[in-house]
Parts: C-alpha cells; sequence; structure tokens
C-alpha cells in the first residue's frame, strides 16, 4: 500500500495539537520563535529555512497557511487593531479594526496564481510563475500590522516567506501579529517562521536585511527615504512610495456626491492612506456651492484665520540647509479632526470627520503630504488650471489621483496629464481599491517601480519550461 506521507505528517500533527503539545515535523532550530526575531540575521536564517519547508509543500498547504492569516486577521481585528491605535497613537479606531479585517477577507490570494502557455509548430512553452526566496520588506507606521497581513498573504501565496523591519513606532502590534500568525501556521502545518518580524527595528536592521546574501528581493512600504535606500541596495527593489494624492471638481460633477465622497476618502484612518484626498481644486464656478455641499455632509469648515493657526500649530520645519522643508507635526499627523480644531482655535464635535477651507496655492497643507483630516480647497479659473495645478502637486509621484466630472473630455485629459498609477472618477480614493469599486486591494501599491497595486504574481520570477517538436496536440500527425 502507498501512504502518502503529507497524509502522515496531518494525522501527526493533528494528534499532537489535540494532546496540546507542538508537532514535530519541522527541522529548523528557530522553530518555537514564532517569527519574533532581536537580530535580523537569525530571522533571515529561520526565515530561508520556513521557505525551503514551504517548497516541499504542496499548493494547498499555502490556501490553509494564508486561511490562518485571514482567520486571524479578521476574528482578532478589535484587539489587534485596538493595539495598534494605543501603540502607533494615530488615526481612528475604527479604521485600524477595519483595515485588518478587510485586508484579512480581501487581500489576493493563491487565486491570483497562473500560468501561460504558448503552442505551436514547435511543441509547447509554459510559463510558471516562481516564488524568490525571502522577501525583505518594510513597513509604515501608518499601517503597522495591515500592511504585514497583506504583504504575508500575497508572498505566501506565490511561495515566498518574509523577514519583515517594521516602523518603530509600530513594532508591538507587528511582532504580537506574527506571533499569532506564526503560531496557528506551526499548529496545522508544523512550518514556523514563514513570517519573521524584528523586534527592535532600526535603520542598522534594515540595512543588514538589504544586504543579505539570502534576501533575494526587497519591498518597502514608505516614504521618499526608504524607497531611495531600497533602490540603493543593489537588490531588486519593489518600491510602495508617498503620495499626495489631488482632486480636481470641474462644473459638471455632482457636487453633493463629490462631497461625500472627499470626506469618505480625506477623513478615512485620519487621512493616513496613502491613496486619501489631500488636497482640492475647484474651478470657480462651482467653488462656493462645493463649499456647502461639503458642510451639508458633515465636514466643518475653517475661515482664514482659523486656517492661518492651523498651519502654524500643524506644519513644522524639518531637516537642514538645503534639505529643509515643510513637514506635518507630530502632534497633529493622524489626530483626529477635533483636536486640529483646537489647534486652529475652533471647537468642533468629537464626530465630525473632517475639516476644509478655502486656501490658496501657497498654503503649506497643499503641497505637503500632510496625512492629516484638514482638507485645502483651492480656486481655480477653470478646469485646465485646476488639472495643470494637481499635476504640479502630485510631485511627479504618479501615485494617485481623482477627479469629480461628467465631462469625458476633461477626466480623458487629466488621465493622460497626472499618469497615476490609480486614478478615481466620480468616487472616494478607496474605490480604486475594490472597496466600492472594481478590482483588487493591497495597501502596498508600488507606484516608482512600476508593480501597481501588489498581488501574489509580483514577488514572482517567470521560469519558461520548453518542449520542443511535441505537445503541441493541434493538428493530424505527418505521419
Ligand atoms: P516613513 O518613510 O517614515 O517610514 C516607512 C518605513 O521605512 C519605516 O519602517 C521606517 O522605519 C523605514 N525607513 C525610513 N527611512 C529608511 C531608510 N533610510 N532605510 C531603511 N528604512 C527606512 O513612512 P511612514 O510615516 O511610516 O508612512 C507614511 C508614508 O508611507 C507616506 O509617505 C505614505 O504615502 C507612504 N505609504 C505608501 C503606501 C503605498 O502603497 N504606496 C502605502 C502606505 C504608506
Amino acid at each position: 500500500m502507498q501512504i502518502n506521507e503529507q497524509v502522515i505528517r496531518d494525522v501527526v500533527a493533528q494528534v499532537l495539537a489535540e494532546v496540546g503539545s507542538a508537532p514535530a515535523v519541522s527541522q529548523s532550530s528557530y522553530t518555537g520563535r514564532h517569527g519574533v526575531f532581536t537580530c535580523p540575521d537569525e530571522a533571515v536564517a529561520a526565515a530561508r529555512s520556513a521557505f525551503e519547508q514551504l517548497s516541499e509543500r504542496p499548493r494547498a498547504d499555502r490556501e490553509r497557511i494564508i486561511g490562518h492569516i485571514r482567520r486571524i486577521s479578521i476574528e482578532h481585528c478589535v484587539e489587534l487593531g485596538t493595539m495598534e491605535m494605543e501603540e502607533t497613537q494615530i488615526g481612528r479606531l475604527d479604521h485600524k479594526i477595519e483595515k485588518l479585517k478587510t485586508l484579512g477577507e480581501k487581500t489576493p490570494g493563491v487565486e491570483f496564481m497562473r500560468s501561460e502557455a504558448f503552442s505551436g509548430d514547435h511543441g509547447l512553452a509554459v510559463i510558471e510563475h516562481a516564488p524568490f526566496g525571502v522577501i525583505g520588506a518594510i513597513t509604515p507606521v501608518t499601517h503597522s500590522l495591515p500592511t504585514i497581513t497583506g504583504n504575508a498573504v500575497s508572498m505566501i501565496a506565490s511561495g515566498n516567506s518574509v523577514v519583515v523591519n517594521p516602523h518603530p513606532s509600530g513594532k508591538r502590534v507587528a511582532a504580537e501579529g506574527v506571533r499569532r500568525f506564526n503560531q496557528a501556521i506551526y499548529q496545522d502545518l508544523g512550518i514556523d517562521n514563514l513570517i519573521c518580524v524584528i523586534a527592535e527595528p532600526t535603520l542598522e536592521s534594515a540595512n543588514t536585511i538589504f544586504s543579505h546574501r539570502n534576501v533575494a528581493l526587497i519591498c518597502v512600504t514608505g516614504g521618499p527615504a526608504v524607497g531611495r535606500a531600497a533602490l540603493n541596495s543593489g537588490k531588486r527593489a519593489i518600491v510602495a512610495g508617498p503620495g499626495n494624492p489631488p482632486v480636481v471638481v470641474d462644473e459638471t460633477a455632482d457636487l453633493d456626491n463629490a462631497a461625500r465622497c472627499i470626506i469618505q476618502g480625506a477623513s478615512y484612518d485620519n487621512n493616513l492612506l496613502c491613496i486619501g484626498e489631500k488636497e482640492v481644486f475647484v474651478v470657480d464656478s462651482v467653488f462656493d456651492a462645493l463649499l456647502d455641499a461639503m458642510e451639508r455632509a458633515g465636514a466643518a469648515r475653517l475661515n482664514n484665520r482659523e486656517i492661518d493657526e492651523l498651519t502654524r500649530n500643524a506644519i513644522t520645519q524639518v531637516g537642514e540647509g538645503d534639505h529643509q522643508h515643510d513637514a506635518p507635526a507630530k502632534d497633529f499627523l493622524g489626530k483626529d479632526a477635533s483636536v486640529l480644531a483646537r489647534g486652529a482655535g475652533k471647537s468642533v464635535a468629537g464626530d465630525v470627520p473632517l475639516l476644509f477651507g478655502a486656501t490658496d496655492d501657497s498654503n503649506p497643507f497643499v503641497p505637503v503630504e500632510q496625512m492629516m483630516p484638514f482638507v485645502p480647497f483651492v480656486r481655480c479659473q477653470n478646469v485646465d488650471e485646476a488639472i495643470d495645478k494637481a499635476q504640479y502637486f502630485e510631485h511627479g509621484f504618479r501615485h494617485t489621483a481623482i477627479i469629480h466630472s461628467n465631462n469625458v473630455r476633461n477626466m480623458t485629459r487629466m488621465g493622460k496629464i497626472l499618469d497615476t498609477t490609480l486614478y478615481v472618477k466620480n468616487g472616494p480614493c478607496m474605490s480604486a481599491l475594490g472597496l466600492g469599486g472594481e478590482g483588487y486591494l493591497s495597501f502596498s501599491i508600488a507606484g516608482p517601480t512600476g508593480e501597481g497595486v501588489t498581488t501574489p504574481l509580483t514577488f514572482t520570477r517567470e521560469r519558461r519550461c520548453s518542449m520542443i517538436e511535441n505537445l503541441c496536440v493541434l493538428g493530424k500527425p505527418a505521419n
């Protein structure tokens, strides 16, 4: 009788889990660490061992592994979302919770894997998508565990393992989430450390990961500095970089819908989303009507004096010499609209989602990726001026742009000029990620390096397998 090795492993794992001890199927000396490491070299070694074990397993096991990550993300979203909120102190609790649930439910998994075939007179060529091995990932403070969750699902779906250097201000929730994921995977399948995290992340630990000979690919999600560092690493890098998404509203737009969408997108997690609406350029003829619509839809308007005061308090200067520039002040980044209102010398109710006001484009809230629930509205003579300003203040990141319009020419022109990875017409920013629009979700949107909204296939190497003369079975044999 032929006995399937995997069946034996499964039965042993199940029996041992039932009697409360860990299964003895993993060979790694790092087994039991559940992915949490202080030494990056050890993390890479553990992830490499996990990758090798995963490579011996059928694809169905990847689905089971991902199933655990999804389940924990969904079932523990309140606890882990609260932990993330308490640690980072930015954003909104309800959205921290929702992000984990949404990533657990919707991140592209094994179903996104595919192969291509070319068949013809000379035989058959099959193109398959293979894993890289160990991926080094850097994650932002704005979505610490959510980014790890999304990366882990997509990277493991294509057969990789991952070592994460999280943002230091989101390291505890990163380690706790990773520990839970690995523990569940280990108990079910006997592989530990598929997702490793550096518990005390530093620039040095990031550099060790970047230059490690056993790290085959890098994926960074963050601002300009980490993107530059990844591209200078000498390795293939997938860079999900910064944005400053502009919105254009023309005279044909449905203004009430535009106002609702701007509030929904820009207030989400207090405007921490890289795709979130950051500044609005409105044609003169509907400018006042749009501001009225914003108030009707629940946002609170600041007057000029209040905007000046908020700008003085919430925008600060960082860097030295030629590198000095405006940046969001820590006390206001990702805080509630009511906190920003206090900084503007105004009082608003705690449930007001967003502040807004009329500014000109010299106000720093326009060029700075401010990540705060205050959105500046700039009056423009016509739609061409609005589109030109949108292009200028998007800074060439080519990340995300949004238009509210019913004029196809304007939509087309803006799409061509802005040339962004995501371009939304008549919806909130998140509809570009399949949340209220078509498509699929990822929290690593690779603009600078061109991969777009990342999926499992993003983290693969193409391999071609060629059969010469045979296996194209079409037509009659020659003899
Ligand atoms: P950040 O750039 O300050 O940090 C991001 C990560 O990079 C952190 O882990 C940080 O420790 C690390 N880092 C920074 N400089 C580094 C260097 N020189 N070498 C190695 N690692 C380095 O960004 P943040 O405040 O954590 O997150 C917000 C930024 O991330 C925004 O600019 C936002 O647009 C961007 N973001 C982009 C996406 C996307 O999909 N494109 C998604 C989320 C966030």
